[in-house]
């Protein structure tokens, strides 16, 4: 039954707000014991509910609800050497805590129309206010972690319901942009 299953605790109460004037914050794992402290500067870009089977999610949850913010805007504070790379042969990076297994930051370093960015989970910043999630991303992928497929429509009236066009890539706009940097990148189009 649809009715029973988490999309995310914070997407299953509605969504956060967020406030216009957020100018980042520190992002702290799970651990009670030498939590790992990640600063963030400034607010997050397309923060978004992602059904892929790569992000971290919170205990329960079907999706996890992921950002970007640039790389330069990230220093780790407190208790890095807690930190490994979960995947280095992945397009992204994702540093999880060896403690409590959340993805503290994950940068994109390989030549991609993502290079610089930094996948981020504003869920675990110290306060609110973060730009909230504005679309849902790799929704048919929920299955492959373990959805009946026979939710999936519930599921995507859920999300629609909740202001998050649900798609099974990436939002068009994304998409367009990753089609345009390929594109010109081969020389089909002009810069
Ligand atoms: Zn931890
Ligand atoms: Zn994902």
């Amino acid at each position: 039954m649809t009715g029973t299953v988490s999309l995310h605790p914070l997407l299953d109460k509605g969504l956060p707000t967020g406030s216009p004037g957020f100018t980042g914050g520190t992002l702290v794992c799970e651990c009670a014991d030498r939590p790992v402290k990640v600063k963030v500067e400034g607010d997050v870009a397309h923060n978004h509910a992602c059904g892929c089977t790569k992000c971290w999610k919170p205990a329960g949850a079907t999706f996890s609800i992921v950002a970007v913010v640039p790389h330069d805007k990230i220093t780790v504070l407190e208790n890095g050497d807690k930190l490994e790379v979960v995947d280095k042969s992945a397009l992204i990076q994702r540093h999880a805590c060896q403690g409590c297994g959340v993805h503290m930051y994950g940068p994109v370093v390989r030549e991609h129309p993502f290079q610089g960015l930094d996948f981020i989970h504003p869920e675990r910043f110290d306060k609110d206010g973060w730009a909230p999630p504005g679309f849902a991303a790799f929704v048919s992928s929920i299955i492959e972690s373990g959805t009946d497929p026979a939710d999936m429509s519930a599921i995507r009236q859920r999300l629609s319901d909740l202001g998050l066009p649900p798609s099974d890539c990436l939002s068009p706009g994304l998409m367009d942009y990753i089609a345009t940097w390929t594109a010109k990148k081969s020389g089909v189009l002009q810069s």
